[in-house]
């Protein structure tokens, strides 16, 4: 008899210590953990994405490499953005739906890899795409299956 199991959290991040608050940077506000955690999607990050809603009501994934653990109880953000690093992947290799960034900066989506001769169109606007050549290297912000994840992530949060 096989086990049904639910697999939207790491298991190795499903019993993690989380502090009782985290704090933002400047020390002005204050957020609660909801319990939620994943992976961080960071290239060769090791650390873990915990969520925290804000007393505004938002709900953002600080990474415990960008949080000083210090205080066990009371998680502080640190600048993990310079720890970042950009990915770039020739247009051919990016799957449909991730959603990436154009030599001239502007920020769409990619589709049409298999339908456009040669092609792919990266949609930065409703009604204004940009074809690009398969070989063309382009930044990757986002794997499209990473956006699917953090909408199953976002739902799962919320369903608490
Ligand atoms: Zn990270």
């Amino acid at each position: 008899m096989k086990k049904r199991v639910k697999l939207l959290v790491p298991e190795a991040s499903r019993n993690m210590h989380l502090p009782d608050v985290v704090v933002s940077a400047d020390l002005k506000e204050v957020g609660t953990p909801t319990g939620g955690t994943r992976r961080c999607n960071l290239t060769g990050c090791t650390g873990t994405r915990i969520a925290v809603r804000w007393e505004d009501g938002q709900l953002t994934y600080p990474c415990t490499k960008g949080l000083d653990q210090t205080d066990p109880s009371k998680w502080r953000i640190i600048d993990h953005m310079t720890t970042e690093k950009r990915q770039f992947y020739q247009a051919r290799y990016i799957p449909d739906f991730s959603i990436v960034r154009l030599p001239d900066g502007r920020i769409g989506w990619i589709t049409g890899r298999t339908t456009t001769q040669g092609h792919a169109l990266v949609h930065v606007d409703r009604n204004l795409a940009a074809q690009v050549k398969l070989s063309e290297q382009l930044e990757l912000v986002k794997w499209g299956a990473q956006l699917a994840w953090d909408e199953l992530e976002r739902m799962e949060v919320e369903d608490v």
